[in-house]
């Protein structure tokens, strides 16, 4: 079967294995500065009281050590409700951190004034690791500093595993898609996830957004999950945020919202696995989302990015990034008042949502 799609990835790893050639004879790189979307971290924690800076490890590669950080903003109570961001878990995919540190900054300027986003703020927790990958950001590559692709990392295995190399492969770190060794997960991983482990374990109800642009013309919002067809044992929660998602906004068609398995499955999904994770030893509510933003909305309105592998990830003109961090701000906003509302935690017709959520995505 030879679709959009699979043209899509096609392209993508033509440009893939060119520009990563390129770039190998430039990793004895200059470090001289940060990422600029981690010096917008630093930025951000030393403007801002309310913004707590958490250094949750170093990465280093050959001589350089870069940080990887976590936001800490909100409430400080651990068992309250938690909206966590995630970006950049890709490096090329740079336009999800920006997203993240916009609407931080947004929050920052508005808390000074308006009083109920005060209210808000102390009763629920907001925590953003902006740059998962910082090598990959740095690099302007999508997998880390190892060649890792951190989305394919994970100790998780497809079931009917497709023979495509996007699936996660373990022939060569030279070609994307590349698993590592999902039994001795990348440290960039295995610190986010401990973090976040604590976070959903004591929060009441936790969403992660996780943010990343890749082919494709739509935005997608996708659940878990990507090893399997089978529905989580949350559906229901995932078809509330959903139908009142379509029911508040109708005027807002923006997002295909689907299983992943919908698109694609993978090995060594980060989500799935960290889904797993959590209900091993927790019943609190936990809800992991990927936003997959279709990059092919700027691309085709300027095709010159197709000449550049990390630009086609993120968009170059100014006034469509910002237009781009606008766009999602509705779904940032709509997620807080979910987790405030306490939504998630009052179903009382869990049956018939379920119902529901299997005949339209599951039939
Ligand atoms: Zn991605």
């Amino acid at each position: 079967m030879f679709n959009n799609e699979s043209a899509h990835r096609l392209i993508h790893l033509t440009l893939y294995i060119q520009t990563d050639t390129l770039k190998q004879e430039h990793t004895g790189l200059t470090m001289s500065h940060l990422p600029r979307e981690i010096e917008h971290i630093l930025n951000l924690s030393n403007k801002n009281e309310q913004v707590d800076l958490i250094e949750l490890a170093h990465i280093q590669h050959e001589n350089h050590s870069l940080p990887l950080y976590a936001l800490n903003i909100g409430a400080k109570d651990p068992t309250l409700p938690c909206l966590v961001l995630t970006g950049s878990i890709h490096g090329v995919e740079r336009i999800g951190s920006q997203i993240i540190l916009a609407f931080i900054k947004s929050l920052m300027r508005r808390i000074q004034w308006d009083k109920e986003l005060q209210r808000l703020l102390t009763r629920i927790q907001l925590i953003a690791i902006p740059v998962v990958n910082p090598w990959g950001v740095a690099l302007k590559k999508r997998a880390n500093h190892n060649g890792v692709d951190l989305m394919r990392n994970a100790p998780v295995n497809a079931t009917n595993p497709a023979m495509q190399l996007y699936a996660g492969q373990t022939i060569s770190s030279k070609l994307p898609w590349f698993r590592g060794n999902p039994d001795n997960m990348e440290k960039e991983l295995t610190h986010t996830s401990n973090y976040l482990l604590n976070v959903s374990r004591s929060a009441s109800s936790t969403i992660v957004l996780d943010l990343h642009s890749g082919f494709g013309t739509k935005d997608r919002l996708w659940f878990p999950f990507a090893h399997h067809k089978k529905p989580p044992d949350n559906i229901e929660q995932y078809y509330l945020l959903y139908r009142l998602f379509r029911m508040s906004y109708p005027h807002y068609e923006l997002y295909q919202f689907e299983p992943q398995w919908h698109q694609y499955t993978t090995h060594g999904d980060f989500w799935d696995w960290q889904y797993l994770q959590h209900f091993e030893q927790s019943s609190h509510h936990f809800l992991p989302l990927t936003l997959e933003l279709g990059s092919w909305l700027w691309v085709k309105k300027n095709p010159m990015q197709l000449l550049s592998f990390s630009q086609l990830f993120h968009p170059t003109k100014p006034h469509r990034i910002k237009r781009v961090q606008r766009r999602h701000s509705t779904l940032l906003n709509y997620l807080m008042q979910v987790l405030d509302n306490r939504i998630l935690e009052t179903i009382d017709n869990k049956e018939q949502l379920t119902d529901k959520a299997l005949k339209l995505w599951y039939p």
